[in-house]
């Protein structure tokens, strides 16, 4: 397992030019078929054969080395430290869900869920020039993160309606929601936080089904769409982390050694919610 990591160059096979032993790397795990009707019209994020590596059965990210193909590695300058480049990955998924949505300079924006992810889509709705950003999480610790990085409110679920509250914010509802939670009452949420004929972007990946209205789409003609992961942005995040944006400081909760994975990162991850990122090193 492992598909969010950085690292440095120590071997490269025959034909490859773009990288070379020494550089520091880090790595866009989607691996692809490059000839399905996806990869070749420029959607490779949703190949037919899409897996990635450190999810799928490959040598991921929790060892020592990795291989990977030349294309999946993308060069960092020597001001992005290593820890930073861990964060590419989620960055990437937050820039795309934003970049392809039709967020314009002034909305408003809810945004379900403040995970790492979430959080990066606060920062990346906020550099897009978002005018308002509302926030509804859970945790009162990622709430008070997501303050620091550019969310105007910050929406406790359990002691107040979110959905009125970000109708009475936005003067009838957001413009655009980003649903990030997975959690299956809030999918109906995220589109009656938006007015008629707003945008909801779903970024989650769910564990069980959501029931939804669907006339709450339809009578309003609200339009509900999917992303998944990233394509050809991993420079641009790059680009954003060399100006300050995405910073580790405000996302990275924990740096463990390698050998306590188990027990001081899933376990912990899966425990303690006041976590964002959980930084695991390894020995060499
Ligand atoms: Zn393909």
């Amino acid at each position: 397992m492992g598909h969010e990591f950085s690292g440095r160059v120590t071997e490269v096979g025959d034909g490859v030019t773009r990288v070379k032993p020494g550089d520091r790397v880090v790595v866009e795990p989607i691996i692809i078929c490059g000839r399905c009707r996806f990869c070749t019209s420029g959607r490779y994020n949703i190949c037919e054969k899409r897996a990635f590596h450190g999810a799928s059965g490959k040598d991921g990210a929790f060892s020592c080395y990795s291989v990977v193909q030349e294309r999946q590695a993308h060069k960092i300058p020597d001001s992005i430290s290593f820890e930073q480049g861990a964060l590419v990955e989620p960055a990437a998924v937050a820039l795309h869900a934003v970049r392809s949505s039709s967020l314009k300079v002034g909305d408003r924006v809810a945004v379900f869920g403040a995970g790492a992810v979430g959080l990066m889509v606060i920062e990346a709705a906020r550099i897009a020039g978002a005018g308002q950003i509302h926030v509804v999480e859970t945790s009162p610790q990622r709430r008070a993160r997501a303050l620091e990085l550019g969310a105007d409110t910050a929406i406790d679920p359990f002691a107040e309606d979110p959905v009125a509250r970000i109708h009475a914010l936005t003067e009838g509802g957001a413009d655009i929601a980003f649903e990030l939670s997975g959690a299956p009452p809030v999918l109906q949420q995220a589109i009656l936080a938006t007015h008629n004929g707003a945008e909801i972007t779903v970024i989650s990946i769910w564990e069980q089904p959501a029931t939804i209205n669907p006339n709450t789409i339809v009578s309003y003609e609200r339009t509900v769409r999917g992303i998944l992961a990233y394509r050809d942005n991993f420079p641009a995040v790059i680009d954003l982390m060399m100006k300050g944006h995405f910073t580790a400081d405000k996302l990275v909760t924990k740096k463990i050694p390698l050998a306590n994975l188990i027990e001081d990162g899933f376990e912990e991850l899966v425990r303690d919610k006041k976590h964002i990122k959980i930084l695991v090193e390894p020995p060499v």
